[in-house]
């Protein structure tokens, strides 16, 4: 099964990719984070990342497809894989679709996820994330239980880089501009689930997990 997430900055990829993945038994594979470990690293790749994600912008498509391609060989993703975050441009979704295809495989589903803009900013300034166990906490929407501490393994809570009023405005134009373009992509392909995340209707990340399950499950995705 190749699921992949696709969604704004703030709409919640990280939080449902990570109860789908629990639920589903199959990796989460976020290239945010795979960037975010280099920059930790300071290795040339996150060097280079680091440029990027900083402005806001998305790092080159030829440097994320091959971080894809070679990550999409091992093992512990043959029977299955959640990309979130990735593809992000018609050109990724393309080359995506190429190397699933040498392997024999194919995207299964897509699920989109929709905020309203007003939201999306709230929730990335309040966002805080475990570095250790990658757990994403909102401070307003599900605060850790105690301040700043992971409630699933005690470590100290950070708060991303790019996750600032500044550097979003950057991030939700690239969302617009390179990344939307995948909603009809993979709608004429029938491969779209898009649910709606939002305070508003009371709807949020674990919400719309049973509803991609039901889904999968109804449909028989596979
Ligand atoms: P995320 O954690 O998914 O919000 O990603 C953080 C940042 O990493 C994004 O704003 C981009 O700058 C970069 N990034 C993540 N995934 C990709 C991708 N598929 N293509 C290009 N840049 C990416």
């Amino acid at each position: 099964m190749v699921i992949i997430m696709l969604g704004a900055p703030g709409t919640g990829k990280g939080t449902v990719s990570g109860m789908l993945s629990n639920k589903l038994n199959i990796p989460q594979v976020s290239t945010g984070d795979i960037f975010r470990k280099h920059i930790k690293e300071q290795t040339e790749l996150g060097k280079l990342a680091e440029s990027y994600i900083s402005k806001g912008k998305l790092v080159p498509d030829d440097v994320t497809v091959e971080l894809v391609k070679n990550r999409l060989q091992d093992e512990d993703v043959q029977d299955g894989i959640i990309l979130d975050g990735f593809p992000r441009t018609i050109k990724q979704a393309e080359a995506l679709d190429e190397m699933l295809k040498n392997m024999d495989r194919k995207v299964s589903m897509t699920v989109n996820l929709t905020t309203p803009e007003d939201e999306l900013v709230e929730r990335v300034v309040n966002r805080r994330i475990c570095p250790k166990c990658k757990a994403v906490y909102n401070l307003v929407l599900n605060p850790p239980e105690k301040e700043n501490i992971c409630n699933n393994c005690g470590h100290e809570l950070v708060t991303r880089k790019d996750d600032n009023e500044e550097t979003f405005k950057g991030r939700l134009n690239t969302y617009f501009e390179e990344t939307k373009p995948l909603v009809n992509y993979y709608d004429k392909q029938n491969k779209l689930f898009s649910a709606v995340v939002s305070k508003s209707i009371n709807k949020m990340g674990k919400d719309v997990t049973k509803d991609v399950l039901d889904y999968i499950k109804k449909n028989h995705i596979d």
